[in-house]
């Protein structure tokens, strides 16, 4: 295992110090599976002001003191380095009431929440895995150390873990863990709502969402209760073979990893952008996503019409980016329709990405900024200030886009000319 020069820096330095440190959790797990970690945490069973006074020459953080974490700052890449600890009782199915600094790196590994997350590593003493997280990890299963009953009542926040563990890693959650993810999961009620939107937004754009959502659908109908009735529920449409929830999830599976399009995929075959509007509001996601979840469900099924004079419509309604979300929105909902419409609807949906490449690269008129005239011109042609102004506009814009008028501005004085009747 090659792990940054930085980390092992921090980590002679406290053995140096005659203490004891390791990389940690999830560093450790990406790391054996060959991908690259976020970021490096170390454990040590230095206390944290042992920690700071070793690396006085540093930028220190305080991140939480408290919980024993000092963040230490190093060209720009940061380290957080925890001692070994344990927790004390849980508060509402949360927040430990007290932590206990220990001495010994099983106890802190133990705490840990799956088998995958609490090993340790350094090149000393190589893998530290107590509970059989490289196994584990090497079949793909995701599984609570110790009593997964206790462990998910404990943190209910957990039991999103491991689903998002599950989509972003692929892996199967082992029996008895998926079974108290059931019989806990009303315990998400006393959870944070952005703690809950954040674990859901990395389920959803993990790469086995698909799996993760078919087979433990449970966390996602305990916080999102509107999406329980699509479960087991049949269109009444011939070229739909699954219920709404399965094909719910086949187009998340379909989509482009993109958070507007994969929750507007979501809340697609809801009765109206309304119930969406409401769900995404009370998991506090931010305004602009919610806005643009919320008009993606809402025009998610308009017609696809590959011409020229609707593209630059559509481009001057939407913008440029909103309609290419919508379109990729569109190509991921029609991949998990029946395969009878398929082939005409990608076609359509392509004819018209090739439209708006076009409109793009030529330069044409499809919004009020590209005009060749603007509000000011109309002022000074005697139009007097207000709404009128704007419907002219709309309207000059109109007559180009249908190819009335040329975007051009003796073209569009002409125009105005023999309109007349301001
Ligand atoms: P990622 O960084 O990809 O989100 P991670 O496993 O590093 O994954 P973090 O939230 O960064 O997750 O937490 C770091 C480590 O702390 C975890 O690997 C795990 O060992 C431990 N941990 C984090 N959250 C919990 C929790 N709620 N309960 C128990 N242990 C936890
Ligand atoms: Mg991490």
């Amino acid at each position: 295992m090659i792990m940054p020069e930085n980390a092992e820096y921090i980590i002679d330095t406290l053995y140096k110090s005659a203490y004891k440190a390791y990389i940690v959790g999830g560093c450790v797990r990406d790391f054996l599976l060959g991908e690259e970690p976020h970021d490096w945490d170390i454990t040590t069973d230095a206390r944290p002001e042992d920690v700071k006074q070793i690396f006085s020459h540093l930028k220190t953080v305080d991140t939480g003191l408290k919980h024993g974490t000092v963040t230490l700052v190093i060209e720009g890449d940061s380290f957080e380095i925890t001692t070994y600890r344990t927790e004390g009782s849980y508060i509402k199915n949360r927040k430990p009431e007290s932590v206990t600094f220990v001495t010994s790196l099983r106890e802190d590994l133990k705490r840990r929440d799956f088998t995958v997350n609490a090993m340790a590593y350094n090149r000393v003493d190589g893998l530290k895995d107590y509970f059989g997280g490289k196994d584990d990890l090497k079949s793909g299963i995701i599984r609570c150390v110790g009593d997964p009953d206790q462990r998910l009542s404990e943190d209910a926040l957990r039991i999103m873990r491991a689903l998002r563990f599950a989509s972003e890693k692929n892996f199967i959650i082992e029996e008895d863990t998926h079974r108290a993810m059931r019989t806990n999961s009303n315990l998400l009620k006393n959870i944070s709502v952005e703690r809950i939107a954040s674990e859901l937004s990395r389920t959803l754009m993990g790469k086995g969402v698909y799996n993760a959502l078919k087979n433990y659908p449970e966390p996602l109908f305990e916080v999102i209760p509107e999406l329980r009735p699509t479960y087991g529920f049949t269109q009444n449409n011939p070229h739909q073979m699954d219920d709404v929830y399965e094909h719910t999830i086949k187009s998340i599976k379909n989509s482009v990893p993109d958070l507007e399009i994969r929750l507007a995929l979501l809340f697609h075959e809801m009765t109206s952008a309304e119930i969406a509007h409401g769900i995404m509001k009370r998991l506090k996601y931010d305004t602009s996503i919610i806005k643009n979840v919320v008009r993606l469900v809402e025009n998610h099924s308009i017609d696809l019409i590959a011409s020229e004079k609707t593209v630059k419509r559509r481009l001057s309604k939407f913008g440029e980016d909103f309609f290419r979300k919508l379109l990729k929105m569109k190509r991921a909902d029609a991949s998990a329709t029946s395969p009878d419409t398929l082939g005409e609807s990608l076609g359509l949906i392509q004819e018209t990405e090739k439209i708006i490449d076009r409109v793009i690269k030529e330069g044409k008129c499809f919004s009020l900024k590209d005009l060749a005239i603007n509000g000011n011109d109309l002022r000074v042609m005697g139009i007097p200030e207000g709404i009128l102004i704007g419907k002219i506009l709309e309207e000059i814009l109109d007559g180009i886009i249908e190819g009335d008028i040329d975007n051009e501005r003796h073209a569009i004085i002409q125009f105005l000319n023999e309109r007349g009747d301001f």
